[in-house]
């Protein structure tokens, strides 16, 4: 991307961003270039862009044009100076993760990161010996004491999946850079429209691109952004790891984001109603949502991010009964793993975030076994309330 388009809003960046073409064949948008790899007249051209001296792509596991775009696009959208693409959000994170640290080094984190997240912390990153220290998310104090015992990596997640805690980005930056390690941050809840981790001090942004923004339900991905000199290790991962993005999911993620900005305002929009309308709902116990002024992490959130998203969660009264009850009632949301689409999706943590941890992990990361996590997508918050009533109130469906 351009200088000279990173003074845009977002909007125009979601629409404009590295896609000023021109584009070959004069195509109107950046073609899916469905290559494996890339043929060459002759050996000394092949040679230059091989060895770097020449721009080009040789084989699509460790470039390809269309996968390009995307990441120029993430860059401006992150202001971040590079961005990276993978199969994956999963992918993105342990890929990160693995081509960074090593043997004896220490990460600090948080309990409520993403459950596939935490599955590596607790799985498979002491396997290799790298040791992780998970403290409460909200407890600021507690997680500059242990970064400050020294480790090489800190990683956070804010809002977090799926009871919404905000993390002060900008404070724990400062805690882990005195220390000189990596700040790494999942902004998959918040997206670039609401929230730049790099503009807080985090030196590398990862994504589940397959969320909000491809927001379509169509397609996975995953994204890494941020300092150029990191995301060199990482992209080398990826080429020997192989956890590339096809030029197909590129495009799909690519076309999603034109209304990424236009839809995270509705995402926002729809979310804050809702939480307002079920904070004052006699049979709805909590809500838990940043935008709302009543939630802890209110404050920072509102220093933080420029809309609080899509994603709420709340406990209705009545304990896991009631939970089965208001999810089969809804008529307006996808009972699905999922969250970030254009429609409305709803869940538990045990079938949803949480599914890889047992129930006793659950509770022990603070997850309510009676929490539905609520993706609102960008339907009418009129009728997305009217559903939510009617499926709370349990009577018989209309239909
Ligand atoms: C979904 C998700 C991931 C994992 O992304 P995938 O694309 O499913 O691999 C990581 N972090 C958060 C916060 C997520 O919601």
């Amino acid at each position: 991307m351009t200088e000279k388009k990173s003074h845009y809003g977002t909007s125009t960046q979601s629409v404009w961003a590295a896609e000023e073409g021109p584009f070959p064949y004069g195509a109107a948008v950046m073609p899916i270039v469905s290559a494996a790899t890339f043929a060459y007249p002759d050996f000394d051209t092949w040679q230059k862009v091989a060895s770097g001296q020449a721009s080009g792509h040789i084989y699509s596991r460790n470039s390809n044009p269309t996968v390009a775009v995307l990441e120029a696009k993430m860059a401006v959208l992150d202001c971040t100076e590079a961005a990276i693409a993978f199969s994956t959000g999963m992918a993105a994170i342990s890929s990160t993760l693995f081509a960074l640290l090593s043997p004896g080094e220490r990460v600090v984190s948080i309990k409520d990161s993403y459950g596939g997240t935490n599955v590596l912390f607790e799985e498979f990153l002491p396997r290799f010996k790298i040791s992780v220290t998970l403290c409460d998310t909200t407890d600021h104090e507690r997680i500059e004491a242990e970064i400050a015992r020294g480790c090489q990596l800190l990683y956070l997640e804010t809002p977090t999946n799926p009871t919404l805690k905000v993390v002060d980005i900008e404070r724990l930056a400062q805690a882990a850079h005195r220390v000189g390690a990596i700040v790494v941050t999942d902004n998959t809840f918040a997206t670039p429209i609401n929230q730049k981790p790099a503009v807080l001090g985090s030196d590398l942004i990862v994504y589940s691109a397959t969320k909000f923004l491809a927001g379509h339900s169509d397609v996975m991905g995953g994204i890494v952004s941020g300092r150029a000199n990191l995301l060199k290790k990482i992209h080398h991962f990826r080429e020997i790891a192989g956890a590339s993005l096809h030029a197909d999911a590129a495009y799909a993620i690519l076309r999603g984001m034109k209304t990424l900005a236009l839809r995270m305002q509705r995402h926002n929009a729809n979310a804050l109603a809702i939480a307002q309308h079920l904070k004052h709902h006699a049979k709805i116990d909590s809500v838990f949502y940043p935008g709302l002024v009543s939630h802890p992490g209110h404050l920072i959130a509102a220093r933080q991010m420029s809309g609080f998203g899509g994603v709420l969660s709340f406990t209705p009264t009545g304990g896991f009964t009631a939970v089965r009850r208001l999810l089969d009632g809804l008529q307006l949301a996808q009972r699905a793993a999922h969250l970030g689409g254009v429609a409305t999706t709803a869940g538990p943590p045990q079938v949803t975030s949480h599914v890889e941890l047992t129930t006793e992990e659950r509770a022990r990361a603070g997850i309510p076994e009676n929490l539905i996590r609520y993706s609102a997508g960008i339907e009418d918050a009129e009728d997305l309330i009217a559903d939510l009533d009617q499926a709370i109130g349990g009577r018989d469906r209309a239909i």
